[in-house]
């Protein structure tokens, strides 16, 4: 998995930096069976974490920007990657 930050908008219009996970397709399966969370702020892996949740808080930042990996598929936060 890479994470990369891309030009993204808040929404009151004002520039910002938004986190995007870019993973195999596989990888997300694997990383949804394990209950994994992706932390929007810091790019950690939390575990124990539902699929669809949203605002956990990170283990590494503490930011309550954890969401589960279909809640940040949703978002636009996940992007897959072809096979080579
Ligand atoms: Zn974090």
């Amino acid at each position: 998995m890479e994470k990369v930050w891309v030009d993204a908008k808040k929404n009151n219009g004002e520039p910002t930096k938004a986190l995007l996970f870019v993973m195999h397709e596989d990888e997300y399966q694997d990383l949804g069976a394990d209950q994994a969370g992706l932390c929007l702020a810091c790019g950690a892996e939390v575990y124990y974490v539902e699929p669809d949740a949203v605002g956990y808080r990170c283990e590494e930042c503490d930011a309550r920007r954890v969401v589960g990996v279909e809640q940040a598929l949703l978002m636009g936060r996940i992007r897959f990657k072809e096979d080579a």
